[in-house]
């Protein structure tokens, strides 16, 4: 069954196909489905975000849609970025974030920078049925930013179960533990005891 992906990242388009592709979806990006539709992310949670985006796709279209919302929340700044993560203090660039978050960490201890990703995920069929996944990953920012690899604010997010940043992990690596992956699983997992989906 065709299902579109809403989004425009490649990365994790690229991690959505190699999921649910075996599970005998035709995975397509949100632009080559020419669905690219602009969803304003009004909600409060990462789970009434990415269901405000499956959902405007679903009506648009029809069609089977999965949308996904994440972000990095901190203990010491209360949760913050949270769902601004992408929009963090309205900079622009992922450095310039990256910046601002070790700069509103600064003199704060090493026991008090624990931090997680977090991701949900919503898939809607084309019978209109609505299945919901929710995947953390746990890990502390670091002084300063590590690692080429990866995007966002994976240069400073330190995963004890990978030993090194995200930014230092392969995709692979990152993969097997990351909140995507994670909520992926769950979703693929769900899917299958799901019928006509
Ligand atoms: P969205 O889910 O595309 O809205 O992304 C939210 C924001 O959270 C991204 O722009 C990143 O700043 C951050 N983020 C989400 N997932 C990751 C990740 O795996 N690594 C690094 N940053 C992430």
């Amino acid at each position: 069954m065709r299902l579109i992906a809403a989004t425009h990242n490649k990365n994790k388009l690229r991690e959505f196909k190699e999921i649910l592709g075996p599970l005998g979806y035709e995975v397509v990006g949100e632009d080559e489905a020419g669905a690219d539709i602009e969803v304003e992310e009004t909600g409060t949670t990462f789970e009434e975000n990415a269901r405000l985006k499956a959902e405007a796709i679903h009506a648009a279209t029809g069609a089977a849609v999965v949308a996904d919302d994440s972000g990095l929340c901190v203990d010491a700044l209360g949760g913050e970025p949270g769902v601004f993560s992408a929009r963090y203090g309205g900079l622009d660039t992922d450095g310039a974030r990256v910046e601002l978050l070790l700069k509103n960490l600064a003199g704060v201890s090493r026991e008090k920078r624990t931090a997680r990703f977090m991701c949900a995920i919503v898939f809607i069929g084309a019978d209109g049925g609505l299945v919901a996944s929710t995947g953390s990953v746990e890990g502390y920012i670091t002084e300063a930013p590590e690692g080429e690899n990866g995007f966002g604010y994976d240069p400073v997010f330190f995963s004890p179960e990978l030993g090194k940043t995200f930014a230092m992990a392969s995709a692979a690596e990152k993969n097997a533990v990351s909140h995507r992956g994670r909520a992926l699983a769950g979703l693929a997992e769900a899917l299958k005891y799901t019928p006509d989906n």
